[in-house]
């Protein structure tokens, strides 16, 4: 990853950073962004603010990144550009995505929210592409609080994105306050046996306007005639937490030992056949941003660890997550047109890989994991 490019070129949030791109590469009314289903609202919602579709593309059979079968039935002439997710820090198949954007001649986005330290075939991701981009929000691999940032490879794209950042505003500062007693309050409660009541304090406060959430709530989408027309995309990241990703971005090889190390402790002590381990392909690596396991029975498994304490993340539990089905038209999502995404999200759950995950709290979450009956 290119990290001086990673603390200059930075924005309100991860989505605002992808927005920016778009915008650079002069994308807009009329053009299709493809970008895959079991994803979060992020990143429709950046295609959207810029005026552009988009274009809804099919995750691999048991995997979680884009199918560049499905990619090449879709795309067409009106697709101006393939945003990638990595998600959970896999890479997705980049030789195989990225030969369709060349075929097709449109400019390939990394979305590395998940993948701050992941190789595909020896190379780390971000470099594929136009450009990449990164989120630094809580349950990112580096929390700074709310922020992203982008990292470019075109150099046109790169002057462009550097005149345009120059008009951006500072957030409020009202939000910078409450970026930094969140990030506050982040440090000292979480830890994985307090996921649950925290997540559900964070809902509620988010709810009342107290926190500064991730996404508007499904009402709020609903009742929202042009979706999104928000003034964070004219956004930068506030100048404390551009500080902090400075300085955690050093620590990048502690994140990155720490979730090499948890993972392994999950591959080889999480043995139940109701439960599915990721695949990585050969020659690549997989820094995890969590764990992901395919459950046959979710919503049990998901009730028993809340019961147990048990940190056991529900997403993506809806193909754009958080939104429900009533809501996925704002977004251009239709049903059934991503039938593997639409299956993965009643499947995955996924655990922590952070350095906070102790020694003790593994061991009780491999027993939980083993016991548990579909
Ligand atoms: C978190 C995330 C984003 C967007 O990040 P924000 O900072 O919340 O805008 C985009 N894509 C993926 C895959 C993410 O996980």
């Amino acid at each position: 990853m290119n990290k001086d490019q990673l603390t200059e070129l930075t924005f309100f949030r991860g989505r605002v950073a992808l927005a920016a791109i778009l915008r650079g590469l002069n994308i807009s009314k009329g053009d299709e962004v493809a970008i895959q289903a079991f994803t979060c609202v992020a990143v429709p919602e950046a295609v959207l603010s810029v005026g552009a579709t988009p274009l809804y593309i099919d995750i691999e059979a048991d995997g979680f990144n884009m199918d560049p079968e499905d990619l090449q039935k879709k795309i067409s002439r009106k697709t101006k550009a393939i945003v990638v997710q990595h998600t959970f820090g896999i890479p997705a198949d980049l030789d195989r995505l990225g030969k369709l954007a060349s075929l097709n001649a449109v400019p390939l986005i990394e979305d590395c929210c998940h993948s701050f330290a992941s190789a595909y075939n020896g190379q780390e991701v971000g470099h594929f592409g136009s450009a990449a981009f990164y989120s630094f929000e809580w349950g990112k691999p580096i929390v700074a609080g709310i922020g992203g940032s982008a990292t470019v490879n075109d150099p046109e794209l790169l002057v462009r994105m550097r005149q345009a950042l120059a008009d951006y505003r500072a957030p409020s500062s009202s939000a910078q306050v409450k970026i930094e007693l969140q990030y506050i309050a982040h440090s000292i409660l979480y830890r994985p046996s307090l996921y649950w009541p925290i997540r559900y304090l964070f809902r509620k406060l988010g709810s009342l306007g107290i926190l500064l959430g991730n996404y508007k709530n499904s009402s709020e989408v609903e009742s929202n005639e042009v979706f999104p027309q928000s003034d964070e995309f004219q956004m930068r990241m506030a100048s404390r937490v551009q500080t902090r990703a400075r300085r955690k971005l050093q620590g990048l090889e502690t994140v990155r030992a720490a979730s090499e190390r948890i993972s392994e402790f999950y591959k080889e002590s999480i043995r139940n056949s109701a439960l599915q381990h990721p695949k990585i392909p050969a020659g690549n690596r997989a820094v995890f941003a969590r764990y992901p396991l395919l459950a046959e029975d979710k919503g049990a498994l998901v009730q028993a660890a809340c019961r147990a304490r048990i940190e056991l993340a529900e997403w993506y539990s809806t193909v754009v997550h958080p939104l429900e089905s009533k809501s996925w038209s704002s977004v251009g999502y239709q049903l059934y047109s991503c039938p593997e995404a639409e299956r993965r999200c009643g499947q995955v759950v996924s655990l922590p890989t952070h350095s906070k995950v102790s020694k003790s709290y593994l061991n009780r979450c491999a027993k939980f994991l083993n016991s548990h009956v579909s």
